[in-house]
């Protein structure tokens, strides 16, 4: 089985991983690997700043690695926060109060201007050269209220209206099934077995 390492610190993110690529590829952690440095997301879009990290790992380490990089696009607010998402009103802010601000913030504003989506890039760097990226989104609408105790970050106001809960209230299961990170990997999958 091919090595492949993915280059995040996030435990949750590596399990993700596995359960799709798993049974072809040894998944490696950047702890796995050795890798503990910080790299810093200067880029501007989702693909550069997932670029930059396999990129960096792949020069460290000579194996295949993947990186991603994700964020929520509220088209009220001209598709902010997007690539700052976990920068946005400030990375120490709690997220119960980044969500009830942009709430606040959308008080009056009618549904079908409340469109908003996640989105994910996932960066492939190869040690014999070359990389590419996928991409994919989930598209919602920024909720009325914060509902639902699963997910992590703006999960509880991203309400998908087909299944008329917010991605806070579904398993980690029925998530990835249909998020953003989820359908990326299997994109990335794809692409990978053509290499
Ligand atoms: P990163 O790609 O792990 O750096 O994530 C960027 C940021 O985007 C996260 O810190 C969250 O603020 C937001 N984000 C990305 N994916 C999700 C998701 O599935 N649910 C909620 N927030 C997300």
């Amino acid at each position: 089985m091919r090595d492949i390492i993915f280059a995040t610190k996030n435990k949750d993110k590596i399990k993700e991983i596995k359960a799709v690529l798993g049974d072809k590829y040894n998944i490696l952690s950047m702890e796995d690997a050795g890798v503990s440095d910080d790299i810093e997301e200067n880029g501007t879009t989702f693909e550069e700043n997932a670029l930059i990290k396999a990129k960096f790992v792949m020069k460290k380490t000579g194996k295949l690695v993947l990186a991603d990089d994700s964020g929520l696009e509220i088209d009220y607010f001209d598709k902010k926060p997007g690539v700052y998402s976990a920068r946005f009103m400030g990375k120490d802010t709690p997220y119960s109060e980044k969500n009830r601000q942009i709430l606040q913030k959308m008080e009056g504003v009618p549904e079908e201007k409340r469109s908003a989506r996640f989105v994910c890039a996932i960066a492939c760097a190869m040690p014999e050269g070359g990389s590419f990226t996928v991409r994919e989104t989930i598209e919602g609408i920024i909720g009325y209220e914060i509902k639902g105790e699963n997910g992590f970050g703006y999960d509880p106001i991203f309400f998908v209206p087909e299944l008329n809960k917010t991605t806070a209230e579904l398993t980690m299961e029925e998530k990835n099934k249909i998020s953003h990170r989820g359908k990326a990997l299997v994109l990335m999958r794809e692409q990978l077995e053509k290499i």
